[in-house]
């Protein structure tokens, strides 16, 4: 406990244990090496963004956050639930937006909700009041009943978002959740994640829009596979030497990548 202490402070956390703790994460495929000895944590009421060209790790290092492979190498605990260990235990900690949209078109935005809630063992009415508190809090309070075929695609992203939220996850992942989104829905989604960091979440934001990462706490910039910079944006561009984040990302990325 003590040694968890000291090393938060040392890396500037500002919190005692992170809830999510990745450390020296290896994976290949095959002989292609997609993570390289990879550690990132994230404290309560953090918001990390995890900034990286395609081809960086994000996806794989997200699969891994998710336990759909594990890693070859190194440590990943969630709320100091180890998911190799204790998977169902570290997975109840998390709640996920992927990249790809995977609502139900069909069916309503409750019933989407509902099946996320019986999946992670909400009882009926329990889970009746986390569904209408979720919808609340992405603004969409009233429209439990409306079938997501006819939602725009940014309310389709904040019912993905209320989905995550169901179960009151501590860590909330978002895996380049604003790709395919109007800058006013992307602008959007990024304010309703800030304001669930100041209510305590910790977010990891995987993105390779750097206008995104300046928001964060801490800018994780992720380059083949290593972890090039770990830090608060200004402190990013003052060690680069660089005018703006923009100008750090492409100096350290060698502009590698970038959509
Ligand atoms: P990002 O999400 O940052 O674009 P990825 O995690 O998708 O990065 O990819 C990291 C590296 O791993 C890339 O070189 C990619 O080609 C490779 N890779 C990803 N998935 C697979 C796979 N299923 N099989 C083989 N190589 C893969």
């Amino acid at each position: 406990m003590r040694e968890a202490a000291t090393q938060a402070t040392t890396a500037g956390i500002g919190d005692v244990v992170p809830l999510l703790e990745l450390h020296a994460v290896r994976k290949s495929y095959g002989p292609r090496e997609a993570l390289r000895g990879v550690s990132v944590a994230v404290a309560r009421g953090e918001f990390v963004a995890l900034l990286g060209p395609n081809g960086a790790g994000k996806s794989t290092l997200f699969q891994l956050l998710t336990g759909l492979f594990n890693a070859d190498a190194g440590r990943i605990a969630v709320c100091g639930h180890d998911i190799r260990d204790d998977p169902v235990g570290a997975l109840a900690g998390i709640g996920v937006v992927f990249q790809q949209a995977t609502l139900d078109l069909d069916l309503s935005v409750e019933a989407n909700l509902k099946f996320h809630a019986r999946l992670h063992g909400l009882g009926k009415r329990h889970a009746r009041a986390r569904i209408d508190d979720a919808l609340a809090r992405v603004g969409l309070a009233g429209r439990a009943s409306d079938p997501v075929r006819e939602l725009s695609g940014g309310n389709r992203r904040k019912v993905e978002l209320a989905r995550a939220l169901v179960h009151e996850p501590a860590v909330l992942l978002m895996d380049e959740a604003t790709v395919g989104l109007d800058p006013a829905s992307r602008r959007q989604l990024l304010d309703e994640v800030l304001r669930l960091r100041d209510r305590g979440v910790a977010v990891l934001w995987a993105t390779h829009l750097v206008d995104e990462a300046e928001a964060a706490d801490r800018v994780v910039v992720l380059h083949l596979g290593r972890v090039l910079a770990d830090g608060p944006p200004d402190a990013l561009v003052h060690a680069a030497g660089t005018a703006t984040l923009a100008e750090a990302f492409l100096r350290m990325t060698g502009g590698a990548g970038i959509a």
